[in-house]
C-alpha cells in the first residue's frame, strides 16, 4: 500500500516509521532483523532502507602498476527491502539513488521492485563520490532527484526508454523526495531549494522525508514555506538521536545541521556513555512530543542500525 494512504487512512493519527541500513559486506541479514524485531511493538507504517553507491580504491601491485577496485559497502538493499516485506508484513521503502545509474539500470531496478510488489520508492540524487567535487551523474544516467521522479512518474504512465514498447505496463510507485529543514548545502539559497523542491513534488513525488534537524522550529518554518509556494504533500521529520559525544561535531559535518546550544550544553554535562546516550534520547523524546501534538503526519527514525535508542523514544512517544 502507498505511503500517502497509511497517513490517509491514519486520520491525522502520527505513525511512525524507521530507517535502516543495510548491513556491511559479509555480515549477515540477521543482523537486520536483529534491529528492526525490538521495534515492531510499535508497528512502523514503513521501513525505509538505504542505498549505498559504489565507492572505488586504487591498490598499488608489486610491479608499481595500479589497478582500480570497486568496494561495495553495503549492497542489498532491494534484496533487504523483499525481505522485509516478506518476514513482518510490512511496507519496505528502498531508497533509490541517480549516482552510479544510467536511465537504462535505473529503469531495470524499477522493475525489479515492481514486480517484488514494492509501491514505495524513496528518490534521491545521492551524494558525490570522495573523489569528485561535485557530483558527477553518468553519461547516460539522471543528473538530479528531479530527473529521477520524472523516470518513475514516466514508468507510472506506461511510458518507458524504449518508446516502441508495445502496451507497456505502468508501474504505480508513491514517490517519496527529500527536503532540507536548513538548506541543502550545495543550494545557493533558501529559496532556490525549495523552488526544486517544488518541482519534484510537481513532476509526482508524493511526500516528502525531511534531513534530521534537532531544532524543530527549523521544521515548522520549512514546512510554513513549503506551504507558502504550492507544496501540498505531507512532509514528514526525521530524527536522530545523538548517541555519543563525537556525533556533536561529526553531525553538523555531515547533514549540515545546526545543535542547539542546550542539546551540546546537556551533552557536555553528561560524564558517562549511558548519561550523554540519556541525554540525546531525552531531547529526541522532546523534539518528538512537540511535533506529535503539532500534528505532524509520521515521525521518521534515523536508527543508523540501532535499534536501543529508537525503542526507548518510541516506548514514551506512541
Ligand atoms: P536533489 O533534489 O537532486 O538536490 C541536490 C542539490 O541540487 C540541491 O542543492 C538542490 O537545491 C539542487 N538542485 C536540485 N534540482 C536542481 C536542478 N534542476 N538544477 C540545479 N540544481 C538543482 N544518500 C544516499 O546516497 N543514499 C541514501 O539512501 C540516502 N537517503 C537519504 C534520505 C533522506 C531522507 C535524506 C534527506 C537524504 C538521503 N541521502 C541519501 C542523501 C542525499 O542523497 C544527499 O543529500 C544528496 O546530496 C542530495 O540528494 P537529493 O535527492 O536531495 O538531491
Amino acid at each position: 500500500m502507498k505511503i500517502t494512504e497509511y497517513i490517509k487512512n491514519s486520520q491525522g493519527k502520527t505513525l511512525f516509521s524507521i530507517e535502516i541500513l543495510p548491513p556491511l559486506k559479509g555480515k549477515s541479514i540477521h543482523s537486520i532483523f536483529n534491529g528492526i524485531d525490538p521495534l515492531m511493538e510499535f508497528k512502523p507504517a514503513f521501513v525505509d532502507v538505504t542505498y549505498h553507491r559504489e565507492e572505488y580504491v586504487i591498490r598499488r601491485r608489486n610491479d608499481g602498476t595500479s589497478e582500480k577496485i570497486s568496494t561495495k559497502k553495503r549492497p542489498g538493499t532491494v534484496a533487504i527491502c523483499a525481505a522485509i516485506m516478506n518476514k513482518y508484513k510490512v511496507e519496505a521503502v528502498p531508497h533509490i539513488i541517480c549516482g552510479g545509474f544510467g536511465k537504462e539500470e535505473t529503469e531495470n531496478a524499477l522493475i525489479d521492485l515492481h514486480f517484488l510488489g514494492i509501491d514505495n520508492i524513496l528518490a534521491l540524487r545521492g551524494d558525490s563520490l570522495k573523489t569528485e567535487t561535485t557530483f558527477q551523474p553518468e553519461p547516460d544516467g539522471n543528473h538530479n532527484a528531479l530527473e529521477l521522479v520524472q523516470q518513475i512518474t514516466n514508468m507510472n504512465n506506461g511510458v518507458y526508454l524504449d518508446l516502441e514498447l508495445t502496451n507497456p505496463f505502468p508501474t504505480s510507485f508513491c514517490t517519496g523526495v527529500a527536503g532540507y529543514p536548513e538548506k541543502h548545502f550545495e543550494a545557493v539559497s533558501d529559496a532556490s531549494d525549495l523552488n526544486f523542491l517544488k518541482r519534484k513534488v510537481d513532476a509526482g513525488a508524493e511526500y516528502i522525508v525531511t534531513q534530521m534537524f534537532f531544532n524543530n522550529q527549523k521544521y515548522f518554518d520549512f514546512v510554513k514555506k513549503c506551504r507558502e509556494i504550492g507544496i501540498n504533500v505531507p512532509i514528514i521529520p526525521g530524527l536522530k538521536p545523538i548517541t555519543n559525544k563525537k556525533q556533536l561535531e561529526i553531525l553538523p559535518q555531515i547533514f549540515y545541521t545546526e545543535i542547539p546550544q542546550d542539546l551540546v550544553n546537556s551533552i557536555n554535562k553528561a560524564t558517562t556513555d549511558q548519561a550523554v546516550k540519556d541525554a540525546g534520547i531525552e531531547w529526541t523524546i522532546m523534539q518528538s512530543k512537540e511535533l506529535k501534538a503539532a500534528g505532524v503526519p509520521v515521525l521518521h527514525y534515523y536508527t543508523m542500525g540501532l535499534s536501543e535508542a529508537t525503542r526507548r523514544i518510541a516506548s514514551d512517544v506512541f
